[in-house]
Formats: C-alpha cells, structure tokens, sequence
C-alpha cells in the first residue's frame, strides 16, 4: 500500500507545480492507496500527515514528493521508521530543485512523471537492514594550520587516536605566520603556540610532518592510509636546535615562513615556536656537503635520509588544508615583483620582525616608507583577473594591519583602498571606527593598475566612487590584500580522497547550510579555509564542529552500513567477472561465489552489470526496479521528446540539483534518474529505456573516475548497435561531471533536447526492434 505526500513548499514547488493536480494524476493508479498535499511536508503538521496517513491507511510504502532527497530523505526515512515503515521503502522525488526551480510551462506535466516514477519504484521495493560493522576509531586529520590543530586536540581529548598529517616541516599554517589578530589584536603566536605543544605531547595524537597523504582505499570507518613522509635530515628527538648547522651551511633561499622576505639556509629551524621544535633539511636546496652533519654536536643529521611511506587506518578523515595567496602572476597590474610592492603576508612579517624592535619600515630596496597604500580586493570578486568570490578576511586584516603600524609609526600616512569595507565579525565596526579616528583614510575605488615612477614612489589612480573625483596618490609602499585560493595541490588531494570540489575550488560541503561540515562522502569532513575563506575564529568553529562529527561517526566503534551493497542471488559460474571489474578491489572468489568485503565496496554497482548470470544485484537498484521507475517516469511523453538522465547520486545528481538552486531554466523534456553509480547501467537496461519511450538518454557520471570509464565503453558499445539498427547514435550521450561546471549543466541538457528534438521521436518500428534487442 503506497502513500503519496505531495509538497507545495510554501510556493516554492506550488509556484509552478499545480499540486493537485499531480495528486489526482497519481491517486488512482494501482497501488497507491493514498495521495495527499500539504504546505511544508517537512514540517510538524506535514510529518504528523505522513505519522497518520502510516497508521489509518496501514501504509507499507511511502512516496514524498518534495525539495531535493539531498535534504531530507534521511529525516523522512526516520520517520517512516519510526511509524514502522522499513526506511528504505521510502523514495523521494526531487519536484523542487530538478522541477519547480528550472521550468515554468510544463513543470506541472513533468512533476507528475517525476511521481509516476517514484510511484512505480515504490512497489518493487524490498525491506532492508543496514549492516553493522566494527569501525577503526582512529582519526585522520590533514593540515596542521590551526582548523587541524584544534581538530586534531578535540580527538584527542574524546579519547580517539588521531594521525595528523602536516606537508610543511612544523604544524602551524597560516597563524603561526600572522603577528597579532583581528579585532583584538591579541599576539597570533601567543595563542598558537601553547596548543601546537600540546599537540607534540598528546600522547593521542601521532604527528607526520614533512608529509602528504599517498593514497586512501577501504571506505567509511574503514579507511586505509599510505602517507608519504619526506625525508626531514634531522633526528627531532636530538636536535638541540644550537643552530651550528645553519649556521655553516652554505646555502641560502628565499624563506617561505617569512614570506619570501628574507632568507633562510637549507639546513634551517622553520621558525621559533616551529612543532616539532627541531632544524630541518631542506633536500630541494641541500648540496649535501656534509657541513651541516658535521658540526652537529649530538649526531642527529642524516644526509642520506630517505622518503617513507607509512600506513595505517583511520575510520574518519578531517580535510584542513587551507589556503595559499593567489599567485603574483594574476597580479601583473600592480607590479608584485616591484622592491615597494608587498602582500599582506608579508607586512604580517615586516611587522612581526621589523616594528617590534622599534625600527622603521623600509621597502625592500631599503627606502624609508612614509607613506601606504592598500589594494583591497587584489584578485579578488575578479572573476577576469583573479577569482570572482569576496576572500572575506582582507578588509578585516588589512584595518588591523594599518592600525599595528599606525600605533607603531604615526607619521605614516595610510590609504585604504576599497571596494566595499565588510566588516561584519564581533566587534569589527568599532575597530573600523578606531581606524579612521586615527586619520587611516579610506578611499572608495579600487586601483586597476600601480605605476613605478622614475624616483622610486609608486603611483595609483584611482575613481573615488563616493565623489566621482580622479584620485592620484604617490606612496613609497603598496600593499596587495591578495585573494585566498585552495592550498596548492587541493584538487589532487579531492580525488584521492574521492571527495568534490565546489566551483569555487574549496572543497565541496555535502550541504552548505545544513550540513557544511559533511563533504560528499561519508566518513569525510572538511574544517577551516578548506572549505572556503573565513577567519580563525569561524577556522575554530569548523574544527569543533568536525571532531563532533568525527566522535559522532564512529561512535562506540560500530558503524551502520548503507544496505546498498551488492549481494549474489542464484548460482554463480565462478567465471570472476565481478572480481576483475570491481574498482576498489573488494570482491574476492571462493567455492560458492563471489565474497563482498562490504567495508571497501561503495555499492557502485559495477559488478552487477558484469555479472552475465544476473545473479549480483545491489538490493533496491536491481534491473526490476531501474526500469518500473523508468516506465513511470516515462507515461504519457507521447507529443514531445523524451529524455532520461541516468546521474550518479553523488556528484551529476549534486550538479543538477545546485543548477537548481541557482534557478537554471532547462527544457522540461529531461528527467533525471537517481542512482548510486552509472555503473550499474547495461546494454539492456539502455535498450530498455528506449522501447519504453525514451528518445535519448544521457549518462552522466564523476570525471576521470572508474565508473566513467565504464560508461563511456557502454555507451559506445550502445552506440555501435544501435547504430546497426539504423538508429542516430547521437541520442545516447555521456556527459563527465564534475561539481564546479554544475552552471554549465543546463545548457549541455538544454543542447542535447535540441538535438535530440532534430532526430525527433523514435519511430514505432525502431521501438519494436529495440524490445526486441532488450529482451
Ligand atoms: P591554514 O592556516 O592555511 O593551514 C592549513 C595547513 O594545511 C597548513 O599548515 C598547510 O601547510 C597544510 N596543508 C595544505 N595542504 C596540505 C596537504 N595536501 N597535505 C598536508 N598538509 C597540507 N584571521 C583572523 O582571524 N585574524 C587575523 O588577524 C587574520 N589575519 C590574516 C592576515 C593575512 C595576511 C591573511 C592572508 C589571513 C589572515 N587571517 C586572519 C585568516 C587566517 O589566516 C585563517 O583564517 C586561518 O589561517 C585558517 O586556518 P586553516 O587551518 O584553515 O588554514
């Protein structure tokens, strides 16, 4: 007995969806015992109608037909539960993001395909448990900057063993470089330090400096590590950091912690506080004379160092990368390579070493600066030259910066630059206020270009916005407040970690409101800048944040696992097909059949298409299933072209759902299949698709990953049949996904209608032959 709850989502569905009409569409087909509307289903009143509806109607199947299942589907299979309902006999239909948001005309017909679909799924929908499965309770936490710190000490604290990997020769990031902190210019270093020695002797907690993660296999709460460390030359445990090896050392570099102001030898300290408080090689630079190792009185220099791989299994992984300045080149305008043009990294420095001695600040050519000027927005809301996002810390800094060396050095004459002043933190306003009651002045427009005049001074002409006058102005220094993009190497890391990047290239959040600490996979969580710009104190929220989550995930060590997994049913020809196909390695053979280390296993489904004997099926994604949703999502699309999309759950479902969001108008002729992979598509199932009345079907499937490489062979052996059938292969496409073009969705959907509406509506004979094929 299937209930319908129909959403109209205070006007957002109902806006453009007639739902009552979709409820009288689908209360009579068989099955359905009940088809009911309501404003909010997610709402008390909405979820007591579904509690009610469960109990007077004896409910055994449930359709809501709402915002996205990327929402709420969890929260409503809680509830069917709890009404007694098998949580996973619950299908949600998408009439929100992938409907109402994107049409207009048509978006009422769509909606009740969309239902029909849902409907049609529900009945061939068996019961499932969800498997427990003893969890590794160790964590994993990578970037050491004060997001993994802070993670890293809640871990340890809840008792969890926590391996915190750092690619830098200290932990620290950022902070440890910055001199005091906004708004209460407390000293950046006095409140690192102490937890960065916490973290070197909590005894929960294993530090790998020098290092980066390999690779990561298994899968949630079961993850399994390769880190690779990079030889460091110095034993920590003897160091006495006497400093005899820098100082006989031959080689000098530009030194990275103090921004490339000045420079540092290749055997060096990282920097005062630095964890582990020891001297480090740097083998980049290192000409391994042998200087060094002598003069170290205790032995702990070895030039023959070598690389390691370590490994070991984390149940949860903490993500804290963040951020690098966008790089000098986006800057060519203003001239970063001119001795008076710095970035605010570096004026943390300058601050830091040069103005608590009490000297005076000089230009790197060593012209005494009596004036500055600030570029705010310096890349950034740029989307030509640099990135098109706010870095949300630069206005806040840069008054910080310019109040630091103003109490220093009052004769300095600062000019702020700005494109809007954002100053919307606790107490932000009245340090902005204490600013100008200095005489900082804060002009209104942002310089396009710096000028290096003959005498030395650099030039900016600027439009003050707020009087329409030219503005010209000569200082000595320029300060670039540089954008903040995604640590270099994040992109790499995303995939190894099988994790999504969002379009601005942070890490994706599962959710950016309601669950922004999530990525897209299980198991894995994103803290600090990683996930995009912010300052330290919402840096530390995050990482509080994670760790709860962490803790939460793993709870007593025990783990539920999605029931998604697959499972053999009848007899198995031993033929290892299954074994060979499976990307994460997790089927292995023996006398009776295939052996499912449900652990490693995502339920991509891919061994169930490979399976000739049809016996491998992911329970609730079987063929039955696939197709009764493909049959009703396909009812009545006789006058126009129809269109299926076969997405994965992941990252092309995700993709369509934020171009809904973004309120991407497409074609109405597209509906979008849900799945756990596209991997668990086959020839048949395509075939199918079209004798049901499908005119094209796009498969869209995670760039560059194992199951879109299964696709794309699928869909060319697809292509080749149906082409033997005197069928245009162009109605079967692949579309590679990947979460930052999800703008671009639309438009590749709205291009495929077109093309498919020029080949037309498959013929009644070419249907026939295609049942034919399917069989
Ligand atoms: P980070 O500090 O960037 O730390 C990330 C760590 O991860 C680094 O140690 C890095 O080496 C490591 N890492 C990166 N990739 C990998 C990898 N693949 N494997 C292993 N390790 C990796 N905020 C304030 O609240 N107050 C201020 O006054 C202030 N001043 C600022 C001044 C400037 C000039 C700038 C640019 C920022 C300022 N901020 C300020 C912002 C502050 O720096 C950030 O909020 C904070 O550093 C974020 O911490 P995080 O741990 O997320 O990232």
């Amino acid at each position: 007995m299937i209930g319908v709850f129909i959403c109209k989502c205070g006007g957002n569905i109902s806006g453009t969806v007639d739902c009552g009409k979709v409820r009288d569409a689908v209360k009579d087909v068989e099955g359905v015992k009940t088809a009911q509307v309501t404003e909010f289903l997610c709402s008390k009143p909405g979820l007591q109608m579904i509690r009610d509806s469960i109990k007077r109607n004896k409910l055994d199947r449930i359709v809501v037909a709402c915002c996205s299942p990327h929402m709420h589907e969890n929260m409503f299979r809680n509830v069917v539960e709890e009404e007694g309902v098998n949580r996973y006999q619950l299908v949600h239909v998408n009439l929100r993001e992938h409907c109402s948001w994107i049409h207009d005309k048509g978006a009422t017909e769509k909606a009740i395909n969309l239902v029909r679909g849902g409907v049609e799924r529900a009945k061939t929908l068996e019961p499932l448990q969800e498997k427990t499965v003893e969890v590794c309770r160790d964590a994993l936490v990578i970037g050491g900057g004060v997001a993994g710190i802070t993670t890293a000490l809640q871990l340890a604290e809840a008792g969890l063993k926590v391996n915190l990997v750092e690619r830098n020769p200290s932990i620290g990031g950022r902070m440890a470089q910055l001199s005091k902190t906004f708004p209460t210019l407390d000293c950046s270093p006095c409140i690192l330090s102490p937890r960065m020695a916490e973290v070197e002797n909590d005894k929960n907690i294993t530090l790998y400096t020098n290092s980066e993660v390999e690779s990561v296999t298994g899968g949630p709460g079961n993850y399994h590590v390769t880190v690779k460390r990079r030889a460091r030359g110095v034993d920590p445990d003897k160091c006495l950091k006497c400093g005899r090896c820098s100082a006989v050392c031959p080689t000098s570099v530009p030194h990275s912690f103090e921004a490339g102001l000045y420079e540092r030898k290749a055997a060096y300290l990282p920097f005062p506080q630095a964890v582990p408080s020891s001297y480090a090689i740097d083998f980049e630079n290192c000409k391994r004379c042998g200087a060094c190792a002598e003069a170290c009185p205790v032995d702990a220099i070895d030039l023959n160092a070598e690389d390691k791989l370590v490994e070991f299994n984390a149940g949860a992984i903490v993500v804290a990368t963040g951020f690098d300045l966008i790089s000098d080149e986006k800057l060519r305008t203003y001239h970063p390579e001119n001795p008076g043009v710095v970035n605010a990294l570096q004026v943390e420095r300058l601050i830091e070493n040069e103005l608590t001695e009490g000297k005076v600040l000089s230009t790197k050519s060593g012209e005494r600066v009596k004036s500055i000027a600030y570029v705010l927005c310096a890349g950034s809301r740029d989307p030509h030259n640099g990135v098109s996002y706010c870095s949300a810390v630069c206005c806040p800094y840069t008054v910080k910066q310019a109040v630091l060396l103003k109490k220093s050095l009052p004769y300095l004459k600062i000019y702020i630059y700005y494109t809007d002043m954002r100053m919307t933190g606790r107490g932000f306003e009245d340090f902005y206020r204490e600013a100008r009651e200095k005489g900082i002045q804060f002009i209104h427009g942002r310089p396009g270009e710096v000028t290096p005049l003959p005498d030395g001074k650099l030039e900016l002409l600027v439009e003050d916005l707020d009087t329409g006058l030219m503005l010209r102005n000569k200082v000595e220094l320029v300060v670039l407040s540089s954008a903040m993009v995604p640590s270099k190497g994040t992109g790499e890391l995303a995939s190894k970690l099988g994790i999504a990047l969002g379009e601005d290239l942070f890490i994706a959040s599962k959710h950016v409101k309601l669950n922004p600490i999530s990525t897209l996979r299980e198991g894995i969580y994103a803290a600090g800048v990683a996930t995009g710009c912010k300052d330290i104190h919402d840096s530390v929220i995050d990482a509080r944040a994670a760790s709860s989550h962490v803790t939460n995930f793993l709870g007593e060590g025990k783990l539920n696992l999605s029931p998604f997994k697959p499972v053999m049913e009848g007899e198995c020809d031993l033929c290892g097909a299954c074994v060979e196909v499976c990307p994460r390695n997790a089927i292995s053979l023996d006398k009776n059949g295939p052996v499912i280390d449900v652990v490693s296993c995502n339920g991509c489904g891919a061994c169930t298409a490979a399976c000739m004997k049809g016996g491998l099926k992911i329970p609730n994604y079987t063929k039955e299933s696939l197709l009764a949703e493909i049959k009703g999502l396909l009812t009545g699309t006789d006058n126009d072209v129809a269109l299926l999309g076969f997405f994965d759950d992941n990252i092309s479902y995700t993709a369509a759902d934020n171009a809904g969001t973004a309120r991407l108008h497409q074609p109405t002729n597209m509906r979008i299949v849900r799945m756990p992979s596209t991997a668990l598509l086959d020839k048949k199932t395509i075939f199918n698709a079209l004798a049901y009345g499908a005119d094209g079907i796009l498969i869209s499937e995670v760039e560059e990953s194992h199951e879109a490489e299964m696709a794309e062979k699928l869909i060319e052996e697809v292509k080749e049949e149906v082409k033997g059938m005197g069928l245009e292969p162009e109605r079967i496409k692949f579309q590679p996904m990947v979460l930052p073009i999800f703008k671009m969705l639309p438009k590749i959907i709205t291009d495929f209608t077109n093309d498919v509406k020029k080949l037309g509506k498959i013929s009644p004979e070419n249907r026939q032959k295609l049942t034919e094929k399917a069989v």
